[in-house]
């Protein structure tokens, strides 16, 4: 890869930017592999660009084609408005009050989000020279600019609050991509000319792997606390280090997690699970004392009990296998894996099971804001894992929870390193199991009549 200063960088609309002239970036010229791409999110570059707005790759996908991963999802930002974006699309749709967003819509349900640049009207940029002198290797020529993000002084009092509440301006490139959270999530890819372009300093800190915030993470974990847990996520998944001052950031404000918006938090938690590093995920949550903010039973059940939290994170690992075969679990059975050492330690010895585990899940629930569904799902394979380890499998064999008990069931024999009993691989065996065939024949025609 090599370094280009680009002279024609195309400018954004935006009479409202504070700037007189938009900052230049770093242009690299940069090849992303056809079989990670995706076809339809270049379809739609393509169309955006000929009828001239400037359309980019950005954020995670940029990052994990990088990285040579396959991206989850394929996001855009571009100069057009949303409605001029619906107006090229006929599966198109407009989404979101206050932030509005189109999705061009594909077969299999896949959608492609195009976003307009959008920036803070509170911020301005500031540039700044990397502060560590170290030798970046992608850099032929000058270190790469940083961008960061600088309060407009009027607005600061004393203890001004710095969570964000306007986030919805239209912008330009460099003004998206500083509202971003990470450097390694600030990155645009224009796909015609093959070139990644970075504000922020993102590739630099790619090849480092070291996880930096755009600005002072002081202030970016004050605006929104939940980018702690982003931290946790992108360093476990993506092998990075944290930057000290990040790193001491998280821990100077990690208690700011108890006033985020659940939902977020769980859905964060989630990811931690899904993202094919649930351990390491939730092992650096618990060492930098995120996990008592979001999840104190959890944590205080690792603190106090060692054999229990060495099953814990083998039945993480357990899971971490399965994704990597690409037989990740759905949500419940991850929860259930993440919860149930300290919902073993808190029913035992309790007289009235259901109670008990009622009582336990309340505060859970409440403080994740657990949808009912979700909820309800894991008491239902919890309590099968009784039955289940007591041998009896057969008695819910037929029931329509019984594959994701199995699998649950699975994850902690993985984690204590015992064999699977047939039906736990393959829970249809469950039945063959218990009854020969002529006897189920039988009792079927029974229950008919
Ligand atoms: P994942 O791989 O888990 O999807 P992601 O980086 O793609 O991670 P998304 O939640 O899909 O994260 O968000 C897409 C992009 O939006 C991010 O890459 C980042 O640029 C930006 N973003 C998301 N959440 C925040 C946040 N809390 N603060 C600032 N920018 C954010
Ligand atoms: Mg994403």
């Amino acid at each position: 890869m090599t370094q280009i200063l680009d002279p024609d960088f195309r400018r954004g609309d935006d009479p409202g930017a504070l700037d007189a002239e938009p900052p230049e970036p770093v242009v690299y010229a940069h090849t992303i592999p056809r079989r990670l791409l995706d076809a339809d999110a270049a379809k739609v570059i393509r169309r955006l660009n000929r009828h001239g707005h400037t359309a980019y790759l950005v954020g995670g996908g940029v990052r994990d084609l990088m990285l040579g991963r396959k991206p989850k999802d394929f996001d855009l930002a571009t100069s057009a408005r949303p409605y001029e974006v619906r107006d090229l699309f006929r599966n198109c749709r407009v989404i979101g009050r206050r932030f509005r967003l189109a999705h061009v819509l594909f077969s299999g349900g896949k959608v492609i989000e195009v976003a307009t640049f959008r920036r803070d009207p509170s911020q301005h940029y500031e540039v700044i020279k990397p502060k560590i002198a170290k030798k970046i290797p992608l850099c032929a020529g000058p270190e790469p600019v940083r961008l960061i993000p600088a309060r407009n002084a009027e607005l600061d009092g004393e203890d001004a609050d710095l969570l964000i509440t306007n986030d919805n301006v239209f912008g330009e490139p460099h003004e998206d991509s500083i509202r971003r959270d990470f450097t390694i999530n600030g990155l645009f890819y224009d796909l015609e000319r093959g070139e990644v372009i970075d504000f922020v300093g993102g590739v630099a800190d790619l090849e480092e792997h070291l996880l930096r915030t755009i600005g002072d993470p002081n202030v970016r974990f004050r605006e929104d606390p939940v980018r702690i847990l982003r931290a946790i996520k992108f360093s476990a998944r993506l092998d990075m280090g944290l930057d000290p001052a990040v790193y001491d950031a998280m821990v100077r404000h990690r208690s700011d997690l108890r006033r985020a918006a659940a939902p977020r938090v769980l859905e964060e938690l989630l990811r931690f699970l899904r993202g094919g590093a649930a351990q390491r995920s939730v092992f650096l949550a618990w060492d930098v004392g995120v996990l008592s903010e979001v999840l104190p039973e959890v944590a205080s059940f690792l603190d106090d009990d060692p054999e229990g939290a060495a099953l814990t994170f083998g039945r993480l690992k357990a899971i971490d296998t399965l994704a990597a075969e690409d037989r990740l679990p759905n949500d419940a059975v991850l929860l259930a894996a993440l919860f149930q050492g300290s919902i073993d330690d808190a029913l035992e010895g309790a007289t009235d099971i259901p109670v008990a585990y009622e009582e336990f899940i309340r505060e859970f629930s409440l403080r994740l804001s657990l949808p009912r569904r979700l909820k309800d799902r894991i008491r239902l394979l919890t309590m099968a894992q009784r039955r289940l380890r007591a041998g009896r499998a057969q008695s819910i064999a037929r029931r329509e929870y019984f594959a994701d008990a199995a699998t649950l069931f699975a994850l902690d024999r993985m984690a204590r390193g015992e064999d699977l009993p047939a039906w736990a691989n393959e829970p249809s065996e469950a039945l063959y199991d218990a009854e020969p065939r002529s006897r189920r024949r039988r009792r079927r025609r029974r229950s008919r009549s």
